[in-house]
């Protein structure tokens, strides 16, 4: 008789810890890893004495599991995962169930799961975020695909995620890539609210002239705020490391150009694919392509000039600066986390995923990296009004960012006037006050398409006259040439 509850494909580091995570909630574990002795070293060490058990090839480990088969893909994404689902197949029957818990892209996910479908296999596409720490003792699990699936995996998924308030932090997501979707949007925020912090942390650097150990006091008040969560937390902690060879802060020693894996942009473009306004994440990736312009930026630092010594004013009141710069993180963080559930809801428009706002914000509150205490409201927000057309235009967030809006646009001054970038605060400011207006100037743009490409127009409601009828696109010769 098989003994496996389910198995798990992938041992580096992700998939021991979640491995390790899942014994450790009484569930026997298979093992299998496409380089054997990685299963031999893991059996012998860190899973001795647990319920782990190693397989020795693809058909071995099959055979270790009970039905229906659950297996957890935890490699490379890309072409590694569709590789192993080549491998697995043939030895798998109907109803048996795959989970990739890899940050694979969507439409690799929405492709697997039709390609799964037809062979009768249950294919579950499932965002996993946390880290090592995460997968180890409670990460944030974004499962969707196959929603026969969710009913046989629902207990263990829920047992080893992260726990909020005795709420586990994983709940169906929704239809195809849904999971892996919402993964992705995750990540795209994850960039936002670190570019907003390192914006606050180069302004109170290079306009409060502040220590670091005087911004890490700074964070560590905020923490203990609104702006709770992890990523201040650790900001916090980077502030205060000193470099134990002359004890000064390590922080200043890092070249300051950004990597990234891509999931961050793939949120971008996709906002741009379904012509979501996601400025902020856009922001964000932009910022970490300047960042990689390392050399040009060098040398245009000693070309191009910006506001002299003479040009600003120093700040003199470093209480109110701090406290505007906490105001204009805190409104910033909304506008993002709007813009990001204004792209998950036209994203289920669009694909027609039923995706749950109220548990998909209860999926980040804890385990991740973007967790936070403001997650909790959003969550509240959504369980309130379940059809909550902006999160800016529920009480909780429209207050909060009416009460910051004197100290977030007083911040974006400031650092405009000392000639300091804060793409991410201004792009949110920006947002905000396009997003309360009523009328922009896109007549002008559309008077300028119909001039050059006859593209038309549409009439103002209250404006139609002979020429102008309502309902009709309208061709002007602006010209008056033939
Ligand atoms: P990884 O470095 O992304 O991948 C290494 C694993 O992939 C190894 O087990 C490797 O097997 C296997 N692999 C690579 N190519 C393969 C192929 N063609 N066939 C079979 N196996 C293959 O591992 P990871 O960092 O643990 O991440 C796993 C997944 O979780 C990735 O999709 C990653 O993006 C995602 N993720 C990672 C984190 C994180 O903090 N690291 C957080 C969330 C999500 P061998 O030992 O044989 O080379």
């Amino acid at each position: 008789m098989p003994s496996g509850d389910i198995g798990l494909i992938g041992l580096a580091v992700m998939g021991q810890n979640l491995i390790l995570n899942a014994a450790d909630n009484g569930y026997t574990v298979v093992a299998y890893n496409r380089t054997q002795e990685k299963v031999t070293h893991f059996l012998a060490n860190e899973a001795k004495g647990k319920s782990i058990v190693g397989a020795t090839s693809i058909e071995n480990f099959i055979a270790q599991l009970k039905r229906p088969r659950k297996i957890i893909i935890l490699v490379k994404a890309g072409k590694p995962v569709d590789a192993l689902i080549d491998q697995l197949v043939p030895h798998l029957e109907k109803g048996d169930i795959i989970i990739d818990g890899g940050n694979s892209h969507f439409p690799d996910t929405n492709r697997r799961y039709d390609e799964l479908t037809k062979k009768g296999l249950l294919f579950v596409g499932s965002g996993v975020s946390g880290g090592e720490e995460g997968a180890r003792y409670g990460p944030s699990l974004m499962p969707g695909g196959s929603a026969e699936a969710w009913p046989h995996i629902k207990e263990i998924f829920q047992a080893i995620a992260a726990k909020t308030e005795g709420e586990p932090c994983c709940d169906w997501v929704g239809e195809s890539g849904a999971g892996h979707y919402v993964k992705m949007v995750h990540n795209g925020i994850e960039y936002g609210d670190m570019q907003l912090i390192c914006e606050a942390y180069d302004l109170m650097k290079r306009v409060g002239k502040f220590t670091n150990k005087e911004i890490g006091d700074v964070f560590a008040t905020w923490n203990k705020g609104v702006l709770d969560s992890f990523l201040i937390d650790i900001t916090k902690d980077i502030m205060y490391y000193n470099d134990p060879t002359d004890g000064t802060p390590l922080l200043e020693k890092i070249l300051d150009t950004a990597g990234q894996k891509g999931t961050g942009k793939w949120t971008a473009v996709n906002s741009l694919d379904l012509g979501m306004p996601v400025t902020l994440i856009g922001e964000a990736v932009f910022s970490r392509c300047l960042s990689a312009l390392k050399d040009e930026r060098v040398e245009a630092s000693s070309i191009l000039p910006g506001p002299t010594v003479e040009d600003v004013s120093p700040i003199k009141d470093k209480k109110q600066f701090v406290d505007d710069l906490e105001q204009a993180l805190y409104a910033s963080k909304i506008i993002s986390y709007a813009q990001g559930f204004m792209l998950l809801k036209e994203a289920a428009k669009e694909y027609g995923w039923k995706l749950n706002f109220p548990s998909i914000a209860l999926m980040w509150r804890g385990g991740c990296i973007i967790r936070s205490v403001f997650l909790g409201e959003i969550t509240k927000a959504y369980k309130a009004q379940p059809d909550l057309h902006n999160l800016l235009f529920y009480p909780f967030f429209k207050d909060a960012v009416t009460k910051a809006q004197k100290g977030w646009r007083s911040t974006i001054g400031k650092a405009v006037e000392f000639g300091v970038p804060v793409p991410a605060f201004s792009t949110a400011l920006a947002f905000y006050d396009g997003y309360r207006s009523a009328q922009l100037p896109a007549n002008l743009l559309q008077a300028q398409r119909d001039y050059f490409g006859a593209h038309t127009f549409q009439v103002l409601p209250g404006k139609e006259n002979e020429l102008l009828k309502k309902g009709d696109w309208i061709h002007i010769n602006w010209t008056g040439r033939g």
